[in-house]
């Protein structure tokens, strides 16, 4: 990056793009004469004088990727270079679909560890953090790569696999931890559990949290909760395994979430249309990553629902920020009795009972009978039995209904009763 500087690539847009339009066209004419994906998808493009031509240009779609993998098993053809030049395997957590296996190079290894350094300096990680991953790594992207770059540039750095959430508490403190990694809900389970266990967080150094995984890093009620029971200051994360870690909260704009846009281009577009949409109008997150050159990714339609926020950011930076992060998937989108519920909305709406611990979501549609049954724990078991659990479900049902305009079925269980997520959490079931 010597002739571009660090600080213009974040505060000059004219510049940003002039550094995309290079970086983009450097990367095409390596990957298109050799990679058999795109050389069939785009092998009559020519190189695009500027970056409003790439945006005529096709979409990559998941399901387009995951049936090529089905067709030239086990890695698909979107490899720029011979299978042996691969040295890392990663696969989505299968969620939505097939898990989509994802190979990379030493060089895109290093692009990784690139957009780790950049999140640490705007979070403004310093050389005494310690840093602990509380969960156990896993075949997805999820944070290795932060671990990694954390390790090579020197940081206290501690894996907190196949540990008790008592166990993690305890290193927590003991550690002089400072910074956490994990989902949201894994942030707001270990305060549950250290409660329970009077476990005292008083004494704990942790002072930043980075969440990933699912939307709640940007949900206000829960970033509060977490934010407060932590007394540290929470930093929502995005990123994908097919794509890379693209995504971080600004430090002086909370619940916004900004781009590096000098790793990848970034599109929002109307689903059903594929033309952009202005900023501050909700669409689909579309991103061209610019620095995995032995697995790109061009014009890929992420399924993520955004809003760009049409406001300049105090912080000064260019950088596209997605108001509230990533607001869910657009595959997640149930329609019950016609009325359209995304699960993180409804998320956001539960999330306004402090109360509430856990929830879990069963929605059935049986032969055009439809049920919608939402089962919800509290933190104490005097609101779980007796008048005051009816009372508690009838204050949920009716929030929810003067939002969504239907009304669920409320089910209070036990405190406990309900599973708990280390990983990404599943607390939809649906069944048609
Ligand atoms: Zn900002």
């Amino acid at each position: 990056m010597s002739e571009w500087s660090e600080q213009a690539l974040q505060t000059n847009r004219e510049m940003l793009s002039a550094w995309q339009l290079e970086r983009l066209c450097a990367m095409l004419s390596e990957v298109l004469p050799r990679n058999r994906f795109y050389r069939r998808k785009l092998g009559s493009m020519v190189r695009p004088r500027s970056l409003a031509e790439l945006y005529a240009w096709p979409f990559t779609t998941k399901q387009e990727l995951l049936a090529d993998q089905q067709q030239h098993p086990p890695y698909g053809s979107n490899l720029t270079y011979p299978v042996s030049r691969y040295v890392r395997v990663h696969q989505t957590s299968g969620s939505t679909a097939q898990p989509l296996r994802w190979l990379d190079t030493p060089e895109n290894w290093e692009w990784l560890m690139h957009c780790w350094r950049w999140i640490y300096r705007i979070v403004g990680l310093r050389a005494v953090d310690r840093l602990f991953f509380p969960f156990s790594f896993g075949p997805f992207l999820g944070f290795w790569a932060a671990w990694d770059a954390a390790a090579r540039s020197g940081w206290f750095v501690l894996p907190g696999g196949g540990m008790s959430s008592v166990a993690r508490l305890r290193t927590i403190v003991e550690h002089r931890i400072t910074v956490l990694f994990c989902t949201p809900t894994y942030a707001l389970h270990l305060l549950e559990v250290a409660q329970r266990e009077g476990i005292s967080l008083n004494d704990s150094a942790v002072r930043f949290l980075i969440v990933a995984g699912e939307p709640g890093g940007s949900v206000p009620h829960l970033r509060n909760r977490i934010e407060q029971g932590w007394r540290a200051r929470v930093f929502d994360h995005t990123g994908m395994t097919e794509i890379g870690a693209l995504g971080i909260e600004c430090p002086e704009n909370p619940g916004g979430v900004h781009l590096l846009e000098t790793e990848c281009l970034a599109e929002v577009i109307d689903p059903e249309t594929g033309q952009h949409v202005p900023a501050g109008v909700e669409g689909e997150l579309v991103l061209t990553n610019l620095g995995r050159w032995g697995s790109p990714l061009i014009r890929y339609r992420t399924g993520d629902r955004v809003v760009v926020d049409p406001q300049p950011c105090p912080c000064g930076r260019v950088w596209l920020r997605l108001r509230g992060g990533i607001l869910g998937r657009l595959d997640d989108l149930i329609v019950v009795r016609g009325a359209k519920i995304y699960p993180s909305a409804l998320d956001e709406v539960l999330r306004r009972f402090p109360e509430l611990v856990e929830y879990r979501v069963t929605w059935r549609n049986d032969r055009g009978t439809e049920s919608f049954v939402i089962e919800v724990e509290p933190s104490t078991p005097d609101l779980a039995q007796g008048p005051a659990a009816q009372r508690w479900a009838e204050r949920i049902s009716q929030e929810i209904k003067s939002v969504f305009l239907v009304r669920p079925t409320i089910q209070v269980v036990s405190p406990g009763a309900l599973p708990r997520y280390e990983l990404k959490a599943r607390r939809w079931r649906t069944q048609t």
